[in-house]
């Protein structure tokens, strides 16, 4: 099977308990993740903290409505710095982080993340379509490991009390084996026999990576931990991918972001500059001309 194959069998699987009081969703986004390494090239600190943003914002994400889109930033004080991952309800996917290259501590048996996010915070913005303002969440990282964090923002922030298991692993030549996650949620009115069996089933479950490296599918996840249930599957048909909607309007306003200074020191230099997309890579030329029409906006717009 090829790579492409692959990618395209896969879905975000949904699903309602019968009594409607917990929904659930869950993804083997194995290739997905290891797309977002190649492209940056990242070291397996920055893999797996990448990936397993990337595959909350995908079950997040599948919960949204047609053409919403979901991001996960995480800011923290460590060396990784910053953390960003975006996904579509289609299924569209791309992620960053800011420390690629971060090399592992040397005595390091596991991927620890919290030493290299360090503490800070968690940002869930949701982007409605027809660019409308979009509605931004933000809690303190509860435990650095990314799964927690999200589960203390569904809490916080939604009043959501959930279960999130993410995994990413990575093998002996840092690529990408397995990368999934199952997002489980409480709904009003449930009751504490709920909690009692998905208690149980956490404590029951295996680490998500290793169920995925023995061959799980994403249905075999959810089993997991509502195998208790009777389980009502939602339609989600779309396959999963990386895909980046970068365009020069876009990079030109990020370079806005410089801010005035930064940019008459370019325009100073009279040349072309070249500036990459944080997600893919893609490279786009401005010229000195453009780089003064992005200053003008940016003097504008500082005026109001
Ligand atoms: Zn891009």
């Amino acid at each position: 099977m090829s790579k492409t194959d692959e990618k395209s069998a896969e879905r975000v699987r949904k699903v309602l308990t019968q009594d409607l009081f917990v929904r659930a969703a869950a993804v083997n986004a194995t290739a997905v993740v290891d797309e977002m390494r190649s492209i940056h090239n990242s070291f397996p600190v920055a893999t797996v903290a990448t990936g397993r943003a990337m595959v909350a914002s995908l079950l997040m994400a599948s919960h949204l409505k047609n053409n919403q889109e979901l991001s996960i930033y995480i800011q923290g004080n460590g060396p990784l710095s910053r953390v960003f991952a975006e996904a579509s309800f289609e299924g569209k996917a791309r992620a960053y982080s800011t420390a690629p290259h971060l090399e592992s501590p040397a005595d390091s048996q596991k991927i620890l993340l919290a030493p290299a996010i360090g503490i800070g915070l968690l940002t869930v913005t949701h982007h409605l379509p027809m660019g409308g303002p979009p509605h931004r969440g933000t809690v303190e990282l509860l435990t650095s490991e990314i799964g927690d964090d999200i589960a203390y923002y569904l809490q916080q922030s939604h009043q959501i009390p959930s279960v999130v298991a993410l995994g990413v692993h990575v093998n002996a030549y840092g690529r990408v084996d397995a990368a999934g996650g199952v997002l489980i949620e409480l709904m009003p009115g449930h009751t504490e026999e709920t909690v009692r069996k998905i208690e149980a089933a956490v404590k029951a479950a295996k680490p998500i990576s290793q169920r995925l490296l023995e061959g799980a599918t994403a249905d075999d996840l959810l089993r997991d931990y509502l195998g208790e249930f009777t389980l009502i599957e939602m339609e989600h048909d779309y396959p999963i991918e990386y895909s980046c909607r970068c365009t020069a309007e876009r990079v030109k306003r990020s370079v806005g972001l410089l801010g005035l200074e930064e940019l008459d020191e370019m325009i100073a230099k009279a040349e072309e500059v070249e500036v990459g997309c944080d997600f893919c890579g893609r490279k786009y030329k401005i010229t000195p001309a453009e780089l003064e029409d992005v200053r003008r906006s940016v003097y504008k717009s500082s005026l109001n």
